[in-house]
């Protein structure tokens, strides 16, 4: 499959990146995210939140699975690392299929629960602020966006 590649260098840029992403999403849409730890996972989803019109600020659910953000869309962020050992389902199909966008951090840990029509996203340390970032659409739909992102 198709994969779209950027380095970023600043977490400005990997904002900058995530709030041009938002402008083209839609209610029912997924993104994945994956990266060690400080990869910019949670920085990621800021951007988005800031370009889906979400004044609130986000963090880390440390503690929370998933919060939920209100602007021209909703926005669910789920963390789901505390879930290592216990495979719950809490439910996720009804936020994947609701009415916001959903983006997932460690998302593999939930593999078999997420939608085949996903947007992969992984990011990788280069350096102290240097993010190398591979967007893998899993949909046609996802592939235009990142033609038109990376274009
Ligand atoms: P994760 O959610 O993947 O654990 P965070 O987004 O919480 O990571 O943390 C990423 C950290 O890396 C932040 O402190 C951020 O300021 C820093 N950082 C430095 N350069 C970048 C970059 N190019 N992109 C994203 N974050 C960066
Ligand atoms: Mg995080």
């Amino acid at each position: 499959m198709k994969q779209y590649e950027i380095i970023s260098h600043s977490l400005e840029e990997t904002k900058s990146l995530a709030k041009t992403l938002a402008t083209y999403l839609k209610p029912g849409d997924v993104l994945t995210l994956e990266g060690d730890l400080g990869a910019g996972k949670t920085t990621f989803t800021k951007g988005l939140a800031e370009g889906l019109g979400i004044t609130k600020t986000v963090n880390s659910p440390t503690f929370t699975i998933i919060k939920e953000y209100h602007g021209n869309l909703p926005l669910y962020h789920m963390d789901v690392y505390r879930l290592e050992d216990t495979f719950e389902d809490l439910g996720f199909d009804e936020y994947f299929e609701g009415d916001g966008v959903t983006v997932v951090e460690w998302a593999h840990l939930i593999e078999e629960q997420l939608p085949d029509n996903r947007l992969e996203i992984q990011i990788f340390h280069q350096g102290q602020d240097v993010r190398k970032i591979v967007f893998t659409p899993l949909s046609e739909r996802f592939e235009q966006i990142c033609e038109e992102i990376f274009s």
